[in-house]
């Protein structure tokens, strides 16, 4: 399922004394089984792009095309309810929002919020369980009672239930230590590898933006400045400290490596690959 952005603007409190214009000119296509990551200062249109890759938000000018479905300005909506299984957003701090007795009930909220009878919801809570790597023993469990790690991956379990067929993720390392954000980051890349899914990770961590995208969108002020792949984000420093970016401490060190004569292609992107 592609997803296409086509001259989607955003105004918050569109037509009041309060007006914003969040989003300008977005363009934009995200194919199938791909992995994009979305990068900017804070204020540059990021949560308001994901916002719309699920029709939380409607763009005030320009359309959405998610599949099948097209989600238009000035137009109403149908089928919104498939296009929130198709893209499941997990939203910063996800663990936030697990509410149930157990963990298997929390998973299985959405499926039977959606229409699966109890047994397939919990048959899908075991699968989801273990796509994000939990053993099933904790499925009785209170998910109180799990670590803030564990309570996150119950959380992404429990969009996968749904089926769906991107991931959106937002800020998903945010308050992890290095190793838990390893283990995240690894996590999405096996869903996109084993499930075929497609990625689309928002951050404003430059590790990992640049980990396993196949592309970088760099948004800067509601409008995309700069795509490509992390090498060539990468290879125009300059143009990201003019957006308030950085480039990774590990690129920077690379670069001092070329500056003593090693080539930037030959040199790895992240430490991973080092
Ligand atoms: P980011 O996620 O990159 O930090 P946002 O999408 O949250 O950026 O915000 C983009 C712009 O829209 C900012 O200028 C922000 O102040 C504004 N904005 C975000 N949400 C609202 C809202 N509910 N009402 C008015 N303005 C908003």
């Amino acid at each position: 399922m592609d997803i296409t952005f086509k001259n989607v603007e955003h105004r918050y409190q569109a037509r009041t004394p309060f007006e914003k214009l969040a989003l300008y000119d977005v363009n934009l296509s995200v194919k199938k089984e791909s992995y994009v990551s979305i990068i900017g200062h804070t204020g540059s249109g990021k949560s308001t792009i994901l916002q719309h890759l699920n029709g939380l938000l409607k763009p005030t000018e320009g359309s959405i095309q998610i599949g099948d479905h097209v989600i238009e300005a000035g137009k109403k909506q149908k089928n919104l309810k498939e296009v929130r299984r198709l893209v499941g957003i997990v939203f910063q701090f996800p663990e936030h929002q697990l509410f149930e007795e157990t963990v298997e009930k929390d998973i299985a909220f959405g499926p039977m919020n959606f229409g699966v009878n109890e047994t397939d919801a919990y048959e899908r809570a075991r699968k989801s369980l273990q796509l994000v790597g939990l053993p099933e023993s904790i499925l009785q469990k209170s998910p109180f009672d799990l670590s803030g790690g564990q309570m996150r991956r119950v959380a992404i379990a429990g969009v996968l239930a749904m089926g769906p067929e991107v991931l959106v993720l937002d800020e998903p390392t945010a308050g992890l230590d290095p190793k838990g954000r390893k283990e995240m980051m690894d996590l999405f890349y096996r869903l996109k590898e084993e499930r075929n899914l497609t990625i689309i990770l928002v951050t404003h961590s430059m590790e990992d933006a640049a980990k396993y995208a196949d592309e970088m969108i760099v948004m800067h002020k509601g409008t995309i400045a700069m795509r490509g792949t992390p090498r060539e984000i990468f290879s125009q420093g300059e143009k990201l400290t003019s957006y308030g970016l950085d480039l990774p401490e590990t690129v920077k060190f690379q670069q001092k490596l070329k500056d003593k004569g090693l080539a930037f292609e030959e040199i790895p992107l992240t430490l991973d690959e080092a």
